[in-house]
């Protein structure tokens, strides 16, 4: 097997990889270097926890010299200010014995502290693509000394919608330079940007497209709706304690806010939630607590999760099926069964969501392993405002509408109303539960 001292790199990032405890380059990391430092365009496939950021980190700093130019000379685009925050902590980490100059920039931050800094001097720039261009139009950023760009997990970018900053971006930079892009899958539109802006690429290609990893294995429930959901959620993490370290993913921000204020009685010193409507420093700290392993569970949404470095995730819950695109299901499982560990994926399946349950395994090639619905879960019969079937009642259409004042006192006792529901529930879970550990104990004396 490869050492990173056959890589062609210098003592300082040799050192630095020591300290990190790295020897070893990942497959992607030892096809991506010679290929970067060749100068050529190139295009990497590669999910994230494949080692990706490396694989362009490394040799970009290796052919970084000294410089005491204001202007940055490198700028990696990411879609999230989590994702800038990790790949500027990996950049200090690989440059600790050189004197290189990082700032990450982002969306959320503060603008003028950034400008600051970005005047003092720069020669890495990691940026979010709006406020890259944000801070392009105060002229305190200039592109004219920018030799490589990359664009990581593109596919993201694109889905987030930052389409026309990005296209807006790449007009702006210098003609002269290596462009690398990273992305998890191919598609239409990324092929299109390609085309458009790179010179005949290397293509980087560790897996085919969509493959999942082979190391998770993929297991599904069928649930009927969101309180049956909630309850299997609740009695898995009572009754398996290897689910310690999971992340759950939610279609939005909505569903993650109830199912924390569902289990918070009995699990929230254990439970972190982050969507985009939480504070940069509630997700910062919210990551962190999962992280370090403070947190069991992190509930999540696809579009905060992207490209957040947690380690050794046990499982990933697919709390709700992604709704449209097969890949971010491949991108969700991706976040466990990383570096040499295995690691499940559980997947609860409505029937509506049958036809996305096709795509996903027509993709993959494979299926997901149906598990039996644990007889101790209770299977609720509450369905939530829009769960319940739209009825229409042809005698009631053209009676006007009556407009009931809804006060936020009045909301908040609607709202305390279904919360005492789900306690009841509980309750009657945890009863189930109970008696099954009793039946269990008493057979085994
Ligand atoms: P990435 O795909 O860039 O998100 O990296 C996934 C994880 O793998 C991160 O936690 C990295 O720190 C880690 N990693 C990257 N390169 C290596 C390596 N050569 N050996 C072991 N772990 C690595």
């Amino acid at each position: 097997m490869a050492s990173f001292k056959d890589l062609n790199l210098s003592k300082q990032l040799l050192n630095a990889l020591t300290d990190i405890g790295f020897d070893t380059p990942t497959p992607i990391q030892e096809k991506a270097l010679p290929i970067i430092l060749s100068g050529k365009d190139a295009v990497g496939i590669a999910q994230t926890g494949t080692g990706k950021t490396f694989a362009y980190l490394l040799p970009i700093i290796r052919q970084l010299s000294y410089s005491e130019q204001r202007h940055p000379r490198v700028l990696i685009v990411v879609p999230t200010r989590e994702l800038v925050m990790q790949v500027v902590e990996e950049i200090k980490k690989l440059t600790i014995y050189m004197s290189v100059r990082t700032i990450g920039i982002y969306g959320g931050g503060n603008i003028n502290t950034q400008k600051q800094q970005v005047y003092d001097g720069v020669d890495i720039l990691v940026a979010t693509p709006g406020r890259v261009i944000d801070l392009t139009h105060s002229r305190t950023l200039q592109f004219k000394s920018i030799q490589r760009l990359v664009i990581d997990e593109v596919d993201e970018m694109l889905n987030l919608g930052f389409r026309a900053q990005l296209t807006q971006l790449l007009d702006l930079l210098p003609e002269k330079r290596q462009n690398l892009m990273f992305s998890a899958t191919l598609n239409e539109d990324v092929e299109v940007m390609i085309e458009k802006h790179f010179k005949s690429p290397e293509y980087i290609e560790l897996i085919s497209r969509g493959t999942p990893l082979e190391k998770i294995i993929q297991q599904a429930y069928q649930v009927p709706n969101f309180y049956t959901k909630v309850n299997l959620l609740e009695y898995l993490l009572q009754t398996d304690n290897s689910l310690s370290k999971v992340l759950l993913f939610v279609k939005n921000k909505k569903i993650a806010d109830e199912i924390f204020e569902e289990l918070k009685a009995e699990f929230e010193s254990v439970i972190g939630v982050i969507h985009s409507n939480k504070s940069q420093p509630q997700r910062f700290s919210a990551v962190k607590k999962f992280d370090e392993g403070e947190h069991r569970l992190l509930i999540a949404t696809d579009i905060v999760a992207r490209g957040l470095d947690l380690k050794d995730v046990t499982h990933v819950i697919n709390f709700d099926m992604p709704a449209k695109e097969s890949s971010t299901y491949i991108h969700r499982i991706g976040r466990t069964g990383r570096a040499d560990k295995t690691g499940i994926a559980i997947s609860f399946i409505t029937k509506k969501d049958a036809p996305i349950q096709k795509e996903i395994e027509t993709l993959m090639k494979k299926k997901i392993h149906l598990l039996d619905f644990p007889s101790e879960v209770e299977i609720s019969e509450n369905l939530t405002k829009d769960e319940k079937p739209v009825t229409r009642d042809k005698s009631l259409k053209k009676l006007p509408k009556i407009i009931t004042p809804t006060g936020a006192f009045h909301e908040k006792k609607e709202k305390n109303k279904k919360v005492n529901l789900g306690g009841k529930r509980r309750q009657e879970n945890k009863r189930r539960i109970a008696e099954k550990r009793n039946r269990i104990k008493s057979s085994g004396k």
